[in-house]
């Protein structure tokens, strides 16, 4: 069988490393003698693995002490609700800057709890992040909401938003721990895993201590970010093994080399790719503005800035009888996306490169 080199958005690739990891520990957890998969998440063995969790995703990210660590059911979207529930109580309305497919619904799902303001013009065709200068912040704002990188449309926010002392709440569900960031300059920060840091069923949630005790009454106690704080993520029974499974994948992280590392292997990876396109006379399209790029995501199209559906599918079967998979575009874009995470090798992205730069020899004119 041809080798695979895994390309897809999320569940993305997991790193071979962890994968080994896990096949070691899978029926004897930490010298329990039993699985992780049925132990309790009241022992003293699970609650040292939250606690070394929290503690790695503190010392990747610098997070300053005044932040809780939290880890949630139900991914990137639970927290879709989960923000609004826990902030919106304390002005009635939120501004949301809507950079892409992942920020929309986030400024949909708010609209059940609160007023929702849209920072920027409303737009079918996400390819940047419009300047500060022409936001429509509201000064009265509980909070604003970016997604700093928009999985399916390839956009990645390339500087943080002063928003003038309202707390900013970011998803980072496809870009977290790919770089160093500066989490004071966050109010919240949260992301799904199962893009860059594991697998399917966590959120990490990282908040800023003064943001705490303001959810609605309505807010369901399991998206509660309080009671979860003071239940240290054990208030019902938690996605254990999803939670296992990050916390392996950050220590992979640590030992590569920490976020300077992945940020130097992203920004190599991806311009890999980029060039290609950069340098194919229009036969690759790359639609997103090059200062906002996303180094994690890459869309593009084959053979004008629509596409050329024919070349497009030649291309996916090609790219796949070499084990090249999951390049498809998402439905709501079309075309090619390579998904270029942590875990993806740079050797990979060169056997992808290789293809291209073949692939265009072959057509272009
Ligand atoms: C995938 C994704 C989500 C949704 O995550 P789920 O865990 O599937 O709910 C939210 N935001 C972004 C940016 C994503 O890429």
């Amino acid at each position: 069988m041809v080798k695979i080199h895994n390309f897809g958005a999320g569940p993305a690739k997991l790193p071979e490393e962890v994968y080994e990891i896990i096949k070691n520990e899978l029926t004897n957890f930490d010298g329990s003698g039993i699985s992780l998969l049925e132990t309790s998440h009241r022992t003293a063995t699970y609650k040292n693995l939250n606690t070394e969790i929290q503690n790695v995703v503190r010392r990747l990210l610098n997070v300053p002490a005044n932040y809780k660590i939290i880890f949630l059911s139900g991914g990137g979207q639970g927290q879709f609700a989960g923000v609004p529930l826990n902030l919106i109580s304390r002005t009635g309305t939120a501004d949301y800057v809507v950079t892409g497919a992942w920020s929309a619904k986030a400024a949909k799902e708010a609209k059940k709890y609160g007023k929702v303001n849209l920072v920027l013009p409303p737009t079918d065709r996400y390819t940047e992040v419009p300047d500060q200068s022409k936001w429509n912040l509201d000064p009265n704002a509980s909070y604003v909401h970016i997604c700093t990188n928009e999985t399916i449309h390839g956009v990645e926010f390339d500087f943080i938003p002063d928003t003038k002392g309202v707390p900013l709440v970011a998803d980072m569900s496809s870009n977290f721990m790919s770089k160093k960031i500066d989490v004071s300059k966050f109010g919240v920060i949260y992301g799904g895993a199962q893009k860059n840091i594991g697998t399917a069923g966590v959120a990490l949630v990282i908040i800023r201590e003064d943001l705490l005790n303001h959810a609605l009454p309505i807010c369901p106690s399991i998206l509660d970010w309080t009671v979860n704080y003071k239940a240290d993520s054990i208030l019902n029974t938690p996605p254990m093994f999803a939670i296992y499974i990050m916390g392996r994948v950050l220590q992979w992280i640590e030992r590569q080399g920490g976020l300077d590392a992945m940020e130097a292997a992203a920004t190599k990876k991806s311009s890999l790719i980029y060039d290609i396109i950069d340098q194919s006379n229009g036969f690759y399209y790359a639609p997103v503005a090059k200062n906002v790029r996303s180094k994690m995501n890459i869309p593009f199209r084959i053979g004008s800035a629509t596409g050329n559906d024919e070349l497009e599918k030649e291309f996916l079967k090609g790219a796949e009888a070499l084990g090249l998979i999951q390049l498809k575009g998402h439905r709501d874009v079309g075309g090619i996306r390579a998904s270029t995470y942590n875990a993806v090798t740079l050797q990979e992205v060169q056997a992808l490169a290789v293809y291209m730069k073949d692939f265009l020899k072959k057509h272009a004119k």
